[in-house]
């Protein structure tokens, strides 16, 4: 079944175009800059070297005609016309309390994730604007919404409410209710594979640290506890985000300062962090290599970044009542050895008395976006499937 997915940003739209039965992408590519006079379009065919092209796109309608136009271009596209795709999955960032699991896009749904903008104000508009674009110019095409907060709706109460007048939930659904959750599953599952074990009998900690970071406690095949929050804000310390933080100091800054809820706003999401601790900058390669050379601050930011991972696993660990397996992904888990030297020492006893092991994982969330949404349509009786 071949599945485009989309993943729209406010400046930019990523694309890869999946035969299921394949892990790996038909072809790929990205439009940047979208809304500037200097778009550009990257497009990527399987095995094949990238290429790079100046378009117009002034909005994000624009931005989707060229990827539609790519994608079916006799030389460089991977179908010849979009009707060969079964169904569009697209990365919602928010999808509140409504949305558990992937969703086919009936206007009805696209009211309501239209309506959510409101609790993801970065993320849910660019996303609406890319379904809005999709249905225009493919309005046969199913489209799927595959969210990234639906993985996290297992939690149980207690690990969702915040410690605040209970009006304030009823009023503004304000809660915890996490991101990043289709690489969480992701990796839990691939999780279970190395292990040979079923998930449902497993507790895995996943630790997504890339340029957001955050870890999550799986249960026996379900989330209970993640460490972003009502925003991407709480949690592990990020690039540019410094996760937790005593609510009384934004309040005690903001009064100094004299910052404007604007200004707070944007000093602890794009100003904090491993950039704001170390001043160098917020990608960790930059970061180390500076702390490397005897950066005192840099080797302090990291220092921080690390320990704060280690005491979310200690708390999951106690959530949980034990861990099988500590799963490291996203470019920094991925990538940043001394990270997994220092969680090995610093975790020596509890891996031992548990028999756990740490787990690189590389994640893949668009394929499981694609795998959503053909579970999804082979699902939907009234879908003809392709
Ligand atoms: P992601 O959001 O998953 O693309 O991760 C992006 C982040 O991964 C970057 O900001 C880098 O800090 C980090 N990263 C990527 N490669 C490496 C590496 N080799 N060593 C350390 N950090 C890395």
């Amino acid at each position: 079944m071949k599945i485009l997915v989309i993943n729209s940003g406010s400046s930019s739209i990523k694309y890869q175009l999946f035969d299921t039965r394949k892990p790996y992408p038909l072809c790929r590519g990205i439009v940047e800059r979208i809304g500037t006079r200097k778009s550009l379009l990257t497009h990527q065919k399987l095995d094949k070297r990238p290429l790079v092209n100046n378009v117009y796109a002034p909005d994000h309608y624009q931005a989707i005609r060229h990827i539609y136009d790519i994608i079916t271009n006799p030389n460089l596209g991977a179908i010849r016309s979009l009707s060969q795709i079964a169904g569009i999955g697209h990365r919602v960032v928010h999808g509140a309390e409504i949305f558990t699991q992937p969703t086919i896009i009936t206007n009805e749904v696209f009211n309501v994730i239209k309506k959510f903008s409101e609790l993801a104000p970065l993320h849910n508009p660019p996303a609406v604007l890319g379904i809005d674009a999709c249905r225009k110019f493919s309005k046969e095409i199913p489209q799927i919404a595959v969210f990234d907060t639906a993985f996290h709706q297992t939690m149980p109460q207690k690990a969702y409410t915040y410690g605040i007048p209970y009006r304030f939930y009823k009023k503004y659904s304000l809660r915890r209710y996490g991101f990043h959750g289709t690489s969480h599953m992701y990796v839990a599952v691939k999780a279970a594979k190395r292990l040979k074990k079923p998930l449902e009998s497993l507790k895995v900690i996943t630790c997504h640290l890339g340029n957001g970071c955050s870890i999550t406690a799986v249960k026996h095949g379900k989330s209970i506890d993640t460490s972003m929050g009502f925003t991407p804000l709480e949690g592990v310390m990020m690039g540019t985000r410094c996760g937790d933080i005593d609510a009384a100091a934004v309040l005690y800054l903001m009064e100094k300062e004299h910052l404007s809820i604007k200004e707070a706003d944007d000093l602890l999401n794009k100003k904090s962090g491993l950039l704001g601790l170390s001043g160098v900058s917020n990608d960790m390669r930059d970061v180390n290599k500076k702390a490397l050379s005897g950066d005192k601050r840099a080797a302090l930011a990291i220092e921080v970044f690390i320990y704060r991972i280690i005491k979310y696993i200690g708390a999951y660990i106690a959530a949980m009542d034990g861990v099988d397996a500590i799963v490291l992904t996203a470019g920094i888990g991925e990538n940043f050895t001394p990270l997994h030297q220092k969680l090995k020492n610093a975790l020596k006893n509890t891996l031992k008395k548990f028999s756990a092991r740490i787990l690189v994982i590389p994640t893949n969330e668009e394929l499981m976006i694609a795998r959503q949404a053909a579970h999804v349509l082979k699902n939907a009786p009234f879908l003809k499937a392709k």
